[in-house]
């Protein structure tokens, strides 16, 4: 089983290159931000009280996203592997996560890391809001405490994958395609 965690702060394209390797190496796509955006569209309970964090850029509790990813580990049972995009962004998350996986004998091949710097990151953001509608691409200052999240909460991360010699990483800046080829260099390692 290939597991994939694909990291980086907000606009870094976790989510274009998660798109590029699920149809590479047949892997099913776990994004909790598109998880909770399901839920807020659906109007479910989870949904309305994640919201009014996401609008703030602020992250919403462990337990929730732990829930969900559990949640659909449980549903995809007969998965080759998965790529974990925007989760785990904590260390306590990180720890579910290889407990979850524990169970399944199935752990965490790598962590690949894009990085972008912050200038470059305000730019795609921006853009990005303007393009997809998304509330919290949409002001520069939800923008900023996004990327103060990312860098208090869930930087550390990198360090727990270091820790267990699974964290790679590779310039974020460039084309999609060059990007895709740095990635699916260490893929291809694993
Ligand atoms: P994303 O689509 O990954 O940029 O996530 C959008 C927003 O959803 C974030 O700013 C957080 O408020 C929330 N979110 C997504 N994933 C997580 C996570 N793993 N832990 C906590 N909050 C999350």
């Amino acid at each position: 089983m290939l597991n994939l965690v694909l990291f980086g702060p907000p606009g870094a394209g976790k989510g274009t290159q998660s798109q590029k390797l699920i149809e590479k190496y047949g892997l099913i796509h776990l994004s909790t931000g598109d998880l909770l955006r399901s839920e807020i569209s659906q109007g479910t309970a989870l949904g309305l009280e994640a919201k009014k964090l996401m609008d703030q850029g602020i992250l919403v509790p462990d337990e929730v996203v732990i829930g969900m990813i559990s949640h659909k580990l449980d549903d995809n049972k007969a998965a080759q592997g998965f790529i974990f995009d925007g989760f785990p962004r904590t260390v306590a998350q990180a720890e579910a996560l290889d407990q979850l996986l524990e169970t399944k004998n199935a752990p965490i091949s790598g962590m690949i890391a894009l990085e972008v710097n912050d200038t470059e990151l305000e730019h795609r953001l921006l853009l990005r809001g303007k393009e997809s509608g998304r509330p919290d691409d949409a002001n520069p200052e939800v923008i900023r405490k996004r990327i103060k999240e990312y860098k208090d909460k869930t930087a550390p991360v990198a360090g727990f994958y270091e820790k267990q010699n699974k964290f790679r990483g590779i310039n974020g800046v460039g084309t999609e395609e060059d990007v895709f080829k740095a990635i699916c260099a260490i893929v291809d390692s694993y």
